[in-house]
């Protein structure tokens, strides 16, 4: 049992929400908050380029959290990259990865269940560069098809782009697996982690990938701040896309010569406040521990699941062997945007749309659906007063 409402402020504020969106983003605890309020209060100054107090403690601040970053995913510190978020990261490894490793033909590998943010990079790359994109098909119960996967690796992939959890079915994939598999074959393969850094302790060393990318507001951070993690020979390999400020060696007008990574990827002043709300934010993670939130999270969600399957005419999506925190559904007559809007009268939030994901939905026929995700701060009467509402609604509409 985790019983940490009491650590976000915002419930204090609206003290009837029920908030069922983590997945879109978390609330913040005061830990992150505060930790954000006190630097631009008493400790403001910028990073990297100065040689006065506030700023060599910023510095200082700024590269502990790409230390404590580090520690959390078993990776190197100089393998960790601070952007704004998973699909700026995403966007970064598309355009610097194909620069180097990708030409004409080349064939990247994506799932059938991606989030948009991990399309659409790679559709501007297929404009920009030819390459193909070719996508691993989903199973009727929103796994990945492991056979197909594996004949597609054969047509030789260079990439794989792959989410760690879905956003829409809540899969967890069998990454690691699959990280081997297509090393095998000879290509590298990218994790979205935006669903799957909050729930899941990582090891990126155990799990193999070369790339893993995440966003600090899902995982009760600051928005505008991610982070990519990268294999440092691949990292190294990889050319800066954005020039600036920070990340160069020397400039002439003839010539510029540009940091090491992760530096050359950090062009301009970087996101101070948000990088350190985000080790907060780690802190906060860590003091909790990523096993009790998973274990206390799973059981939220087997509670969920059996209420919701008790409903009549409702259908969830996806039947994973393995789920995160998250369900979608539909119910037959009552379209999500008609429930999110009344439950939202009784002040509980809820998803409802294409979530971001529309080949996924329209795969199992669907343009829009309602989603309930959950984060350490749910609880099972959270759960009851969803189900009470949402049934109320149902008798109501019906
Ligand atoms: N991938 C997945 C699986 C997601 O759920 C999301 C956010 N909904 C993203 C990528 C994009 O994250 P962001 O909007 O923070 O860049």
């Amino acid at each position: 049992m985790i019983d940490v409402k009491k650590d976000f402020p915002i419930f204090e504020q609206h003290k009837t929400l029920i908030y069922l969106d983590s997945a879109a983003t978390t609330q913040k605890p005061k830990s992150v908050i505060d930790a954000i309020s006190s630097f631009y209060s008493s400790q403001y100054g910028t990073v990297h380029r100065a040689i006065y107090d506030l700023s060599l403690n910023a510095t200082a601040l700024y590269e502990n959290v790409r230390i404590k970053i580090a520690t959390f995913l078993h990776a190197n510190r100089d393998e960790i990259v601070f952007c704004r978020g998973t699909t700026d990261g995403i966007n970064i490894i598309a355009n610097s990865f194909s620069h180097t490793f990708l030409k004409e033909g080349d064939i990247v590998l994506l799932s059938h269940m991606e989030h948009h943010s991990n399309i659409v990079p790679w559709q501007l790359l297929q404009r920009d560069k030819k390459i193909q994109i070719k996508v691993i098909p989903v199973t009727q119960d929103g796994e990945i098809d492991l056979q197909a996967y594996q004949d597609l690796l054969d047509q030789g992939a260079r990439l794989v782009s792959i989410t760690h959890a879905s956003n829409v079915l809540g899969t967890i994939n069998p990454i690691k697996a699959m990280v081997r598999l297509a090393h095998q074959k000879g290509a590298k393969v990218l994790v979205d982690g935006a669903q799957g850094v909050q729930h899941h302790k990582i090891d990126v060393k155990d799990l193999d990938c070369d790339f893993y990318v995440f966003s600090g507001h899902k995982m009760y951070g600051p928005t505008g701040i991610g982070i990519v993690y990268g294999k440092k020979e691949l990292l190294d390999q990889m050319p800066p896309i954005q020039g600036g400020g920070d990340m160069i060696e020397k400039v002439t007008f003839e010539k510029t010569t540009f940091q090491k990574s992760p530096i050359k990827f950090e062009a301009g002043t970087p996101m101070i406040a948000e990088v350190i709300g985000l080790g907060a934010a780690i802190d906060y993670l860590n003091h909790i521990g990523m096993e009790n939130i998973l274990a206390y999270e799973k059981k939220l969600t087997e509670y969920l699941i059996e209420k919701l399957k008790k409903i009549d005419r409702l259908k969830i999506l996806g039947n994973p062997k393995e789920r995160g925190a998250l369900v979608s559904f539909a119910l037959e007559n009552l379209h999500p945007l008609d429930i999110a809007t009344f439950l939202n009268l009784k002040n509980i939030a809820i998803r409802s749309g294409h979530l971001c994901a529309q080949p996924i939905l329209s795969f199992f026929g669907y343009e829009q659906l309602s989603r309930i995700s959950l984060g350490v701060y749910n609880s099972l009467s959270d759960i009851d007063l969803f189900i009470d509402s949402f049934e109320e609604i149902i008798r109501t509409l019906k």
